[in-house]
């Protein structure tokens, strides 16, 4: 599916986001040194408990979102997950492109994860519709991913759980 590349990027942010394991200690630190290419050089990148506390329910909100089975639904999940954003649209060169970020270089990290992934998230959903989230069809997974197949036929966070899942189809039917 051909869309804005850098809203659809901000999408995965949002996905991977929803999926990180919160269960380890440090886990928003860890998040964002592994995403670290969305945040601005030199903008320290500690988050206190208050604002890993504010990730986490960032997270939960994206969640809920691509869990949503009706518009209503999505709806009420997305513009509950935007009102925590404040976007600042700033045009930025720093990859040799000229784009469009949400934030500002400046702003705090918090603010630049959870406007990035609201914008993101918003931006697909509104341009390419809500069923295009979804939640991994994989035993025992429950990641969930967002679907830029031509044909909308994703049911799979990963390659492995899709995998996974096509080994344990075929065992299943070789047992009959
Ligand atoms: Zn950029
Ligand atoms: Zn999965």
């Amino acid at each position: 599916m051909d869309y804005d590349t850098y809203a659809s990027n901000a999408v995965e942010l949002a996905i991977d986001l929803a999926n990180a394991d919160r269960a380890v200690d440090g886990w928003s630190a860890e998040f964002l040194r592994a995403h670290d290419e969305w945040f601005s050089p030199g903008s320290p990148r500690d988050l206190d408990a208050g604002g890993a506390r504010a990730a986490a329910e960032t997270a939960d909100l994206v969640r809920a979102v691509a869990l949503a089975t009706t518009q209503a639904e999505v709806l009420d999940r997305l513009n509950a997950l935007l009102s925590r954003a404040h976007p600042q649209p700033h045009a930025t060169d720093h990859d040799g492109e000229l784009h469009l970020h949400y934030t500002p270089a400046d702003a705090p990290v918090l603010d630049q994860l959870t406007t990035t992934v609201a914008m993101g998230l918003a931006q697909v959903v509104a341009q390419h519709g809500w069923q295009r989230l979804g939640v991994c069809s994989a035993e025992g997974c429950g990641n969930v991913y967002v679907d830029t197949s031509r044909n909308a036929s994703r049911r799979y966070c990963s390659n492995t759980c899709a995998s996974r899942s096509t080994v344990a189809a075929y065992r299943a039917r070789r047992k009959v």
